[in-house]
């Protein structure tokens, strides 16, 4: 089990082909390089982990490539391509500028840029975390990129794209990229589970991908960490300890007492999940998700959005049926009404358990007017 610790570098994608969620910055690249139209600077902009170093890796090797597919990607097996693999190309420069971002650091680049390659077409330039730069080291980049030898391309990469000054936005290809849905991510593990014979099911890659929030790379991680925790395997139960996960199953039945009007059940339900070392407000922001949910399985259209496991969403789809959509709009604002009051609040608990027992009567106290307006508010 020992190799599949670097599941992030080992199916690292190699080829444009291979990237997975970014298919319109892979294609318009990839088309560039086919019309020999390419920029000198490009800027990748998105959220962590989505990909953007392994894309400028890509198109560094690709248009250094000397014998390029007809789909204008890298063969994998040229000189200049092994060199990549083994990170021992003289053609590719990375700075991080995160830790290295004082006007010395970028001098020193500068004055590399002055020299052509000794193999290859192109000398790659990639600076991550580019809104980091200091002022000063941003000046003293400028003029090379207003005026780069022809050998030089320059790919910078930000989480932030807000932070690049207009003088360097204005002189790059900009590119942003998307974070990744969590059926490319689940697939993407699964392709992982089966290839290394993991056994899986696909509520916990699920889960997984739903914890990285659109980062591949954190879902990867997340991966190694979980199978190697739980002994070479992907155990439903382990990986929602592990995440700090509250189990679906939760929320489906806090909804079934609400509807029930079950306060004992209710009250009771709340009291296992806080002895499960899960917060007030978490549960609140985990429960309100699900109405939303349920709310989104109104209309199939809606429902086409949510991005779940094909058996939770039978299982929204059969709730949505008894949870009328009037219940639903009261208890989200009777959850957003708590989330503001949970700051504030001395007796937390009490607070989250005062909304949950509103939320049970939600569809009387409309008929008698209750509002969630102050001035009728009970103190
Ligand atoms: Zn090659």
């Amino acid at each position: 089990m020992a190799d599949f610790l670097v599941s992030a570098r080992k199916y690292r994608p190699q080829v444009f082909s291979e990237m997975m969620g970014q298919e319109h910055v892979s294609n318009t690249l990839r088309n560039a390089i086919k019309s020999g139209k390419l920029a000198h600077a490009f800027l990748f902009c998105g959220p962590r982990g989505v990909g953007k170093t392994t894309a400028a890796r890509i198109l560094a090797k690709t248009i250094n490539c000397e014998t390029p597919t007809a789909d204008f990607e890298a063969c994998g097996t040229c000189h200049s391509c092994t060199s990549f693999a083994q990170n021992s190309s003289f053609n590719i420069y990375e700075l991080d500028a995160a830790s290295n971002n004082s006007v010395e650091d970028i001098r020193e680049l500068v004055n590399q840029v002055r020299f052509p390659p000794q193999s290859g077409t192109f000398k790659i330039y990639i600076i991550d975390e580019v809104h980091m730069l200091s002022q000063a080291a941003f000046n003293a980049f400028l003029k090379t990129l207003e005026e780069p030898p022809a050998y030089c391309k320059f790919i910078l990469a930000t989480t932030e794209k807000h932070k690049i000054l207009p003088t360097i936005l204005s002189r790059c290809q900009v590119f942003d990229f998307r974070r990744i849905s969590i059926e490319t991510i689940v697939k993407h593990l699964r392709e992982i589970c089966v290839q290394e014979n993991i056994p899986f099911d696909e509520d916990t890659l699920h889960i997984i991908s739903q914890k990285a929030d659109g980062g591949m790379r954190d879902a990867l991680s997340m991966l190694d960490r979980l199978v190697s925790f739980g002994g070479g395997k992907l155990a439903y139960s382990e990986v929602l300890e592990n995440l700090n996960v509250l189990d679906y199953d939760y929320f489906f039945k806090v909804t079934d007492a609400l509807l029930a009007e079950n306060v004992s059940d209710l009250l009771t339900l709340f009291h296992q999940i806080l002895q499960k070392g899960f917060e007030g407000d978490d549960f609140m922001i985990g429960l309100c998700e699900h109405f939303r949910n349920l709310l989104f399985c109104k209309s199939e259209a809606t429902a086409n959005i949510l991005e779940l496991s094909s058996t939770l969403k039978e299982k929204y789809l059969q709730q949505a049926l008894v949870a009328n959509g009037n219940f639903l709009i009261n208890c989200l604002a009777l959850g957003n009404e708590c989330d503001v009051r949970y700051r504030m609040s001395k007796n937390k608990r009490l607070t989250v358990e005062l909304a949950l027992v509103k939320m049970c009567f939600v569809n009387r106290l409309s008929e008698v007017g209750f509002s969630t307006d102050k001035k009728k508010m009970v103190n």
